[in-house]
């Protein structure tokens, strides 16, 4: 059935608030789910809609958490794991993803001492760079995410520095993924047609530090709070005006600098530089 129908059949109108821009592109479904990899793992899914990723998932994965915040769409999805001979495998949340309790999903989704899982949705576009904020947090659990978004959105990822998107968000995921991207979709692709173009990533874990990740999510909201101001500016805020000159003459970093000219580099010296002086 495709989904027009299924969303006729179900009498829901798309809500074009939650962002919902279903999926109706075969090979498109397809090949997310390929890069996604979640062959024996457990997967986070975000925004699971009607379940036109869901239901392949379910085929390939350990188990499938799949948080959405649509009631509509919850009731579909249940009728989906109560039809589906993999529909054991699925854990339906009803929750907003910018709220939901982190600790059930890694527990839900654990199924070594390793406790790591891989997420994968079609974004709300509304919404995703505080996704993305929220997973970073996650880094510990999470070795790879297949993310749908706005073309303009993955730049925030991948952006360099001198550049308007360059921000915490791209300096924390650099430092522990590794970002491709592994399509481009149209307009076309979904139902409703969005105005935008969209893109697929895929961010696989480096060989990183947890701790100095940590202390890099800390440390670049602080270098940023500010943007226009320098980093000794925003650092003094945070930690003095002392401790901000020992800090950035330790990481040889200009005090007159801005945290948008700083390379990932300079804020590893930085985090460094916190660990020695502490
Ligand atoms: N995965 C489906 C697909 O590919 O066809 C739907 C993707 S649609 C772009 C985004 C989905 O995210 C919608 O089902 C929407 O209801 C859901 N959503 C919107 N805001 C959300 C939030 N804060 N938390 C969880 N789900 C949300």
């Amino acid at each position: 059935m495709n989904i027009k129908n299924k969303l006729n059949s179900l009498s829901i109108t798309p809500n074009k608030a939650l962002g919902q821009n279903f999926l109706t592109d075969e090979q498109a479904i397809k090949k997310i789910v390929s890069v996604s990899d979640v062959r024996d793992f457990g997967v986070l899914e975000i925004g699971p809609g009607l379940g036109a990723l869901t239901s392949e998932l379910m085929k390939v994965s350990k188990k499938v958490v799949a948080v959405e915040i649509d009631v509509k769409m919850i009731d579909a999805l249940n009728d989906l794991k109560n039809e589906s001979e993999f529909g054991e495998k699925l854990i339906l949340v009803h929750d907003d993803i910018l709220k939901t309790d982190f600790a059930f999903i890694t527990k839900e989704l654990s199924f070594d001492f390793s406790q790591q899982y891989k997420v994968v949705g079609n974004l709300p576009y509304y919404i995703t760079t505080p996704i993305c904020v929220r997973l970073m947090k996650q880094h510990e659990h999470i070795c790879q995410l297949t993310l749908m978004m706005q073309r303009e959105a993955a730049t925030r990822i991948t952006a360099k520095p001198k550049s308007e998107q360059y921000g915490p968000l791209s300096i924390v995921s650099q430092y522990i993924y590794d970002t491709q991207s592994a399509l481009e979709l149209s307009p076309q692709a979904y139902y409703p047609q969005p105005d935008v173009f969209s893109t697929v990533i895929t961010m696989k874990k480096r060989d990183y530090d947890i701790k100095k990740a940590n202390m890099l999510i800390k440390i670049t909201n602080i270098c940023f709070a500010m943007r226009r101001k320098t980093i000794q500016n925003n650092l003094s805020n945070g930690c003095g005006k002392e401790k901000s000159q020992k800090l950035l003459s330790v990481a040889n970093i200009p005090p007159s600098a801005r945290a948008e000219a700083l390379e990932l580099e300079d804020f590893i010296r930085l985090v460094d530089a916190i660990a020695d002086i502490d």
